[in-house]
Order: structure tokens, then C-alpha cells, then sequence
């Protein structure tokens, strides 16, 4: 049997009415804050992720799922998405056309980790990315955007955290700073750690590594070395926040894994999950369009997983779903149904009278947004009720018998049990039951 791929998930029906309402709702929060959706391939060229994502990062140096084409293109499915919006806001001139661009997609990312809780090869994310201006007030409002779909779901467990990376001169001199601090110790960092003192040191931050923590604790932290501009954004940003009624932590450890950030970096983690606690992380990236062949461009963006997203409403019980249901299941009572014909002899022997009313009258009602549904499997009635309650139909409508002879219906409401006839030609007052 050939099984999906390990790290990928299929979303079977029954968990998919959480994916439509956080869709939804990530519809509607976009809306609110006047954000456009942008859809990118979910494949490009490889050196895009290269230079766009940094070639020393995890992402990009064991994770990416790389492979040639048939004309020996090297292509990557894409890790994340805003490598994939600033290409495109490039190559479409998008800034040409409005100076400030505010963007947000959904869709599936692609990284080959170890598959864990909260931890995919396939997983979806949501993020907005905003590009043209360096106003932090822009910084803020991605934090707020984030955080007003993590709380409409329910949320409660939430920590914001934020820092400040500042401008990449102040960064390459707190790099030296940082250096000559671990100089000596480094031979009693991990085998990681060490790795990353050569080629991408603020990550030390990131290690979860007792040895490791216990060395950063005393570390000297970026903060503390500021630019002016990046100190006086930041403040801004924790106005801002204060001013939206958002708590949240400065943590100078937040260093995230990208290379093109700039001042401004965030997550907001939840306690609900376990170890992969972000649900979203994002940050300002000015020099990123023009790393990528732009006119420079200030940017700023967030993204966040969605299944680690589900994984904490469910786990904190945070969402009240509505259970599926359709309005009407149309039920057959025909005698030679209920003679239980084996189906393949039964095929074409019903009366077919009775298949063209439900046929016309399915069809009617799917006209009037009325959902419904009915047997193909010439099912007994008994069997065919059974199938109406587990749609959770609202109504069904039994057609056939004497009453059917007679021109009329029986209008049955699951809910009460209350049932009446109605005249086969009287749509309208089926309609007014059934929407009543
Ligand atoms: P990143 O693009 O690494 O900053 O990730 C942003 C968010 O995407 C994280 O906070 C997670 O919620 C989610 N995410 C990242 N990697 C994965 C993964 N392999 N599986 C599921 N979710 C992920």
C-alpha cells in the first residue's frame, strides 16, 4: 500500500470545518486591517530561498526540499512564503502601482524536519507581509494582526514576545561584542553552537542546550547596543502595543532564525503546545528587497503555522463549532426499495417518477441555497433515515406512497418530530418550512 509521505498529513472532513472557520476568520481579520491576499507558486527557484532566507540558516542549509526539473532547473518548494511575495512584488512592480503594499497569504509550506507535535513536513501558514514604509507603527500592527486572530480563537495562553535586532552596522559590531565574550568559553558550548560561532552566532541564542543556556545567560545582549532609530522605533512599537491593550515581554534572545531581519522581531508562543511553542513569528526586513534585486524597500512580516494553531484551540478547547449539518435529505418510499434488491440488481428498477421529483426537487431547493441530499445506494427507508440523522439534516421529506399518489409530502422536522403534507406543487411553502 503506498502510504503519504512521513511529515504530511491529509485533512480529512471531519477536521475540516476548523480549517474553513480559521480561513475564515483570517478573511475577515485581513479585511478589518485592509490587507490584500497575494497567491505566489508554491515552487521557485531555488537561489530565491538561497539568497532570500540566508544560505547559513537551518531552513536553508538541511531543510529545503530541493530537486532539478526536467530541463535541470533547480527548484525548491517553498519553505516559507515571504521570499515568494517580495519576488513577486519585484517582478510586478508591485510598488510602482501603490507605495505602501500590505499583502497576506494562506497556503502550504515545505521543510524537511523531524517530524514531531507541531512539527510537519507539508504544514500551513498564514502571514502578512507589509512593503514601503519603515514606519514601526507597521511593526506593531503585524503583532496586532496576529494576535487578534490568536485571540478570536480562543486563545488564552498566550506570551508576546518581542526584541529589537537593530540596523545591520549596529548588529555586525554586537557580533564582535559577542564574539570576543564567548571567545574563551567556547570550547564548552555544543558541537551546534560551535558551529553556529562561525557562521550565524546571534543563533546561539536559540539553543535549547542546557551548556549552551547556561553560557548566554551572562551574555551581552544586542538591546543594550542599540542605534538611536532603532531604540525610538522600538519605543513605538511598545506604545503602540500598550496603547491596543497587547501584554508582552522583551526578550532580547529573540534573535529568529533569518538573516534579513532588522530592527523589530516578534513571536507570540503559546503554552497549550508543548515544545514547538511559536504559533507565529515575524520581524522588519528593510534590506530584504533589495538583497533580492529590488529598489530598496522597506519591509515588514509575520507568519504562522496553522496546524500548531489548531493544535492549541484544541488542546485548550477554545473553539465552538457548529456541527455540519445540511437542511434537507430527501428520502425515497418506494416498494421496490423496500423489497431490499441487492443494489446492483435494484439499479434502473426504481420508480422512476419518483427519482425525477427528487431529482427536480433537489435541485430547486439547491437553487434556494437550500443544502440537501439523497440516496444513490437504493437504501430502505429505514437506512435512509439513518443517513439523514447522520448528516444532521434538519428536515426530511418523504416522497412516494399513497401521499405521493395523492400530490403531497411529508415535511418532517428532525428536530421536534413535527411532521406536515404539503401540496407536491406548493415549492414555496416547502421553502418557508425548511427556512423557517
Ligand atoms: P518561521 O517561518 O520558521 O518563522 O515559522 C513561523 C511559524 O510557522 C512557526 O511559529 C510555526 O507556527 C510554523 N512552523 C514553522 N515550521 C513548521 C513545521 N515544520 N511544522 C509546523 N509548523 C511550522
Amino acid at each position: 500500500m503506498i502510504k503519504a509521505i512521513t511529515g504530511t498529513k491529509d485533512i480529512l472532513p471531519v477536521d475540516i470545518s476548523k480549517w474553513h472557520y480559521l480561513e475564515k476568520l483570517l478573511r475577515e481579520t485581513f479585511q478589518l486591517f485592509n490587507y490584500k491576499e497575494i497567491r505566489t507558486p508554491i515552487f521557485e527557484e531555488t537561489a530565491l530561498f538561497a539568497r532570500g532566507i540566508g544560505e547559513e540558516t537551518d531552513i536553508v542549509s538541511k531543510e529545503m526540499y530541493t530537486f532539478k526539473d526536467r530541463s535541470e532547473t533547480s527548484i525548491t518548494l517553498r519553505p516559507e512564503n515571504t521570499a515568494g511575495v517580495v519576488r513577486s512584488f519585484i517582478e510586478q512592480s508591485l510598488g510602482a502601482q501603490q507605495s505602501l503594499n500590505k499583502l497576506y497569504y494562506i497556503g502550504p509550506m515545505f521543510r524537511q524536519e523531524r517530524p514531531q507535535a507541531g512539527r510537519l513536513r507539508q504544514f500551513h501558514q498564514f502571514g502578512a507581509e507589509a512593503l514601503g514604509s519603515t514606519s514601526p507603527l507597521l511593526d506593531a500592527e503585524m503583532i496586532q494582526v496576529a494576535y487578534h486572530i490568536l485571540k478570536n480563537l480562543g486563545l488564552k495562553n498566550l506570551v508576546v514576545k518581542i526584541n529589537s535586532l537593530g540596523i545591520p552596522e549596529v548588529r555586525e559590531n554586537y557580533k564582535n561584542v559577542l564574539r570576543d565574550y564567548l571567545k574563551d568559553k567556547k570550547d564548552n558550548l555544543s558541537e551546534e553552537s560551535r558551529k553556529r560561532f562561525e557562521t550565524n552566532i546571534l543563533r546561539i541564542f536559540d539553543s535549547k542546550i542546557e551548556v549552551d543556556q547556561t553560557i548566554m545567560k551572562n551574555a551581552p545582549l544586542l538591546i543594550d547596543y542599540l542605534d538611536e532609530q532603532s531604540k525610538n522605533d522600538f519605543e513605538v512599537v511598545k506604545n503602540y502595543l500598550a496603547k491596543v491593550g497587547i501584554q508582552f515581554e522583551v526578550d532580547p534572545a529573540l534573535v529568529r532564525g533569518l538573516d534579513y531581519y532588522t530592527k523589530t522581531t516578534f513571536e507570540i508562543v503559546s503554552g497549550s503546545v508543548g515544545a514547538q511553542s511559536a504559533l507565529c513569528g515575524g520581524g522588519r526586513y528593510d534590506l530584504l528587497v533589495e538583497e533580492l534585486g529590488g529598489k530598496q524597500t522597506p519591509g515588514v512580516g509575520f507568519a504562522a503555522g496553522m496546524e500548531r494553531i489548531l493544535l492549541a484551540c484544541e488542546n485548550e478547547k477554545s473553539l465552538n463549532l457548529p456541527q455540519d449539518s445540511i437542511d434537507v435529505y430527501l428520502i425515497r418510499v418506494d416498494s421496490k426499495t423496500e423489497q431490499n434488491l441487492e443494489p446492483a440488481l435494484s439499479a434502473g428498477r426504481l420508480d422512476l417518477k419518483l427519482e425525477l421529483e427528487i431529482i427536480s426537487l433537489s435541485s430547486k431547493l439547491r437553487q434556494e441555497y437550500i443544502s440537501c441530499d439523497y440516496d444513490y445506494l437504493n437504501r430502505s427507508i429505514k437506512a435512509q433515515m439513518r443517513e439523514a440523522n447522520k448528516f444532521n439534516a434538519k428536515y426530511v421529506v418523504f416522497i412516494g406512497g399513497d401521499e405521493f399518489n395523492r400530490g403531497e409530502l411529508n415535511v418532517k422536522n428532525l428536530s421536534n418530530g413535527e411532521q406536515q403534507l404539503i401540496n407536491i406543487e406548493d415549492f414555496e411553502k416547502l421553502k418557508s418550512i425548511i427556512k423557517s
